[in-house]
């Protein structure tokens, strides 16, 4: 029940396999639009089960229990890729499941992800795939230079992942990483990371919002500015990455494509996302409509929404598990920094480096909101 461009109409409920922030975010923009919102999820209580009509505990390799939570739910999303193809499948035999299971089949392998890319004709970071001792050889003589081993499955901020610098130290990292399979890329000496926000519908329009610029610490996105200073050649660049990647995927819903910028202005493909993505939680409080909204768009099968910026320049912070570390931080103090916005997902446990909530700040010039929600956080600690 993938196809076709079959509209479940506000009123009707949508479902999401996933139960973190993403979903939550997904489940506030549906439940502002009418819909009732159902969550399946191996942890109940999380950020999305609380906010939902309804929610649902199982394993997500339960083939019978995702079944028949898709079978009381009009459309189906999910808001983390590593749900395994068989629950994408089970929910596919009873109801709408956008984007289908095609995509997470695709970007669940890094592998498979880059040939994916390649096959489009997109700029991708040169890799070689490394699925046996015997590939180790190849992949240095293919990347010869500094690298980063990653695993092909089941990473994210930086997870499996390991620098290597010479042949020696590369069969070191494949061993540490558990000789499993991976891709050796090449070091890429970018001069910034920049992410962008593409989604698109039913019939085919294709929304883009304009390009992000990130900086990450410890491999976990810190901050995001909107719109990323880029020169319009390079800006134009993204823009039509960012539509092949959806078109040529034949994508519904909403995807962001992590790039990197080097300083000639080549723009490479890192990876993708098939769902809304971190660095586009901004578009919640300075866009017309956020990625949420985007996403509920497509997967009702409604029209696209403006993916314009209706307010000034943006930057958004990642609220970390850090900040807790002396108690309960001083929420107070942060928004009484002009223009700041508090988003907290409600996990109980503040783990260091767990993604408790995210601020964003608007200001008259990027630099000036980027200040301002650095310094709204630090607030947050007394800093
Ligand atoms: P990933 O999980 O692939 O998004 O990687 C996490 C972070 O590691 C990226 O956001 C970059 O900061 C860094 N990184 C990943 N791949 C490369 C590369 N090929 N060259 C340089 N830095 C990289």
């Amino acid at each position: 029940m993938n196809r076709g461009d079959a509209r479940v109409e506000p009123g009707g409920t949508l479902g999401v396999l996933g139960g973190g922030q993403l979903g939550r975010m997904f489940g506030i923009a549906a439940r502002q639009m009418g819909y009732r919102f159902a969550v399946y999820s191996d942890d109940l209580g999380g950020p999305a089960s609380q906010i939902a009509d309804m929610a649902v505990q199982g394993a997500y390799d339960d083939e019978e229990a995702v079944a028949a939570f898709a079978r009381g739910v009009d459309a189906v999303s999910f808001e983390f890729e590593n749900v395994p193809a068989v629950a994408g499948e089970a929910a596919a035999r009873h109801t709408l499941v956008r984007p289908d299971g095609s995509l997470l089949h695709t970007v669940q392998d890094r592998t498979r992800e880059k040939r994916g890319l390649v096959s489009l004709g997109l700029p991708v970071v040169p890799f070689h795939a490394i699925a046996s001792a015997a590939d180790l050889e190849a992949a240095r003589e293919r990347i010869p230079g500094a690298g980063v081993l990653k695993t092909s499955s089941f990473g994210y901020d930086g997870k499996g992942q390991a620098r290597v610098g010479d042949g020696a130290e590369l069969a070191a990292a494949w061993s540490q990483l558990g000789e499993v399979p991976c891709v050796l890329e090449e070091l890429v000496p970018f001069e910034e990371e920049v992410s962008v926000i593409v989604a698109r519908g039913v019939g085919g329009d294709v929304a883009i919002f304009e390009p992000f610029a990130n900086e990450h610490t410890n491999h976990i996105l810190d901050v995001t500015v909107c719109p990323a200073a880029l020169e319009p050649s390079v800006a134009q660049e993204v823009e039509r990455i960012a539509r092949a990647v959806v078109e040529g995927f034949d994508v519904i819903g909403v995807v962001c494509v992590e790039l990197f910028r080097l300083g000639d202005g080549t723009i490479l493909v890192n990876e993708i996302a098939p769902r809304p993505h971190n660095s586009g939680h901004l578009t919640i409080d300075a866009h017309s409509c956020s990625q949420f909204e985007q996403q509920v768009r497509a997967v009702a099968g409604l029209p696209l929404g403006s993916s314009e910026r209706v307010g000034p320049p943006a930057a958004m912070s990642n609220l970390l598990g850090d900040l807790w570390s002396n108690g309960t931080p001083d929420f107070a103090a942060a928004l009484a920094v002009p223009e700041v916005s508090l988003h907290l997902y409600g996990k109980a446990e503040p783990r260091p480096g767990r993604k408790m909530g995210h601020i964003t700040a608007t200001a008259p010039t990027v630099e000036q909101a980027a200040v301002r929600v650095r310094a709204a956080r630090a607030a947050l600690t007394g800093e």
